[in-house]
């Protein structure tokens, strides 16, 4: 069982790919590890995402360290299957995980960090924070203002055209998500998406991309943006502040399915959205596609900044000896908040979590 009782080497907090590859790393090194995860199941995060949608990873990416994935490496797994696989991923390592704990706080004592939810506790040396980018939804304040016959949610409640109800789409946010629904949605309902893009990739997307481009877009992802680069130090703000290039589905592919571009959503007005221009859209239905923001409020704020993530390098918390993150966007590469980012993020981690000096007491897991 997981009824740990001493001090653990090292917390994972967070069981999604970010947490998975590391705890492989560390199991290779035959270290004292748990990993706590808050929902039931490995890969639910990846299973409450919106029906239809599929990676832009081609498998051949999307595997974790030591067991590639399963079937045509040139095709882009279901979002099912990349749950499934992180499932499986977990059992066949025979990883130290307890799902269906969800960390309520995490402090630091002198000697060790202690995680605490529902009543128990967990202490260890070091603590990796890998609770995923996508954990509390952003949405504006001025979203409250919508007239209540205005069907409105977050993307992160998207699942498929059936919450809608009749009359048009507003898609607020023109990144991956908000294109994507888009497109979707719009092949029962006039549908207008909101928003500037912020690029977009210069090839169709597909197995002939999967096969010559893709591997280019993460070799970039990977060694060209990251923060030891001139280029990637200038990237990083950008990606930060605007998110990735769209990648599967374009302006073009928007236009040709009838969705009208426009500027953005700057408020509300008698109950309806209204752009930037002033014109105020007549709406049945709104989709925040607006991101996400952190949520670590469950984290002694004096281990953070100002409640964010605080200062790090490669994921060590510059502030708090044995504190690490892994898996937040641009941690140290464009791609790091990506299937095939966070394997080459956790690889490096766990060369830099810190040995306990014999700790003594053991933990089993
Ligand atoms: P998550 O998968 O979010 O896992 C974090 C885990 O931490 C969750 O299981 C959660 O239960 C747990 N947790 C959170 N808080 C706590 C707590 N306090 N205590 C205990 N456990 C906690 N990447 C790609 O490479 N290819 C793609 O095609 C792709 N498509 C994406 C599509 C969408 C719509 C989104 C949102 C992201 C996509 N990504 C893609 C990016 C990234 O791969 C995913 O977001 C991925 O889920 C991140 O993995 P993670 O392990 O960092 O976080």
């Amino acid at each position: 069982s997981n009824g740990v009782t001493g001090t653990l080497d090292t917390l994972i907090i967070g069981g999604g790919q970010a947490g998975l590859a590391l705890g492989h790393y560390l199991k290779e090194q035959n270290r004292t590890f748990l990993i706590l995860d808050a929902h039931p199941r490995t890969g639910d995060a990846w299973r409450q995402r919106w029906d239809s949608l599929r990676v832009f990873t081609p498998a051949k990416f999307d595997g974790l360290p030591g067991v590639p994935f399963p079937g045509d490496p040139l095709s882009f797994p279901t979002k099912d299957e990349i749950a499934a696989y992180l499932e499986g991923y977990a059992a066949r390592l025979d990883l130290p995980l307890l799902n269906g704990v969800r960390v309520q706080r995490l402090w630091r004592e002198p000697d060790r960090f202690i995680a605490a939810a529902n009543g128990r506790r967990w202490q260890a040396h070091n603590v990796v924070v890998a609770t995923g980018c996508s954990q509390a939804p952003k949405v504006p304040g001025f979203a409250a203002d919508l007239g209540p016959g205005v069907v409105q949610f977050h993307s992160s409640e998207y699942r498929n055209d059936q919450q809608l109800q009749d009359g048009p789409v507003l898609v607020v946010g023109l990144g991956n998500s908000g294109a994507e629904i888009a497109l979707e949605v719009s092949r029962k309902h006039s549908t207008i998406v909101a928003g500037k893009p912020t690029g977009e990739l210069p090839v169709k997307h597909g197995p002939t991309a999967a096969k010559y481009f893709l591997p280019l877009v993460r070799f970039v992802g990977l060694y060209v943006l990251t923060l030891g680069t001139p280029f990637g130090r200038k990237a990083a703000p950008f990606f930060h502040a605007h998110g990735t290039p769209l990648i599967r589905t374009k302006s073009k592919d928007l236009a040709d399915a009838g969705v009208q571009l426009v500027p953005r959503v700057a408020g509300v007005r008698d109950g309806l959205p209204v752009l930037e221009d002033g014109t105020r859209l007549d709406v049945a239905n709104v989709i925040w596609c607006t991101g996400y923001r952190d949520d670590f409020s469950w984290i002694d704020p004096a281990m953070l900044d100002d409640g964010a993530l605080p200062t790090q390098q490669r994921g060590a918390a510059v502030g708090t000896p044995g504190l690490f993150f892994l898996g937040q966007e641009f941690m140290y590469a464009a791609a790091s908040a990506t299937l095939p980012g966070v394997c080459r993020d956790a690889r490096h981690l766990a060369g830099r979590i810190p040995a306990p000096v014999s700790s003594g007491a053991a933990a089993s897991a």
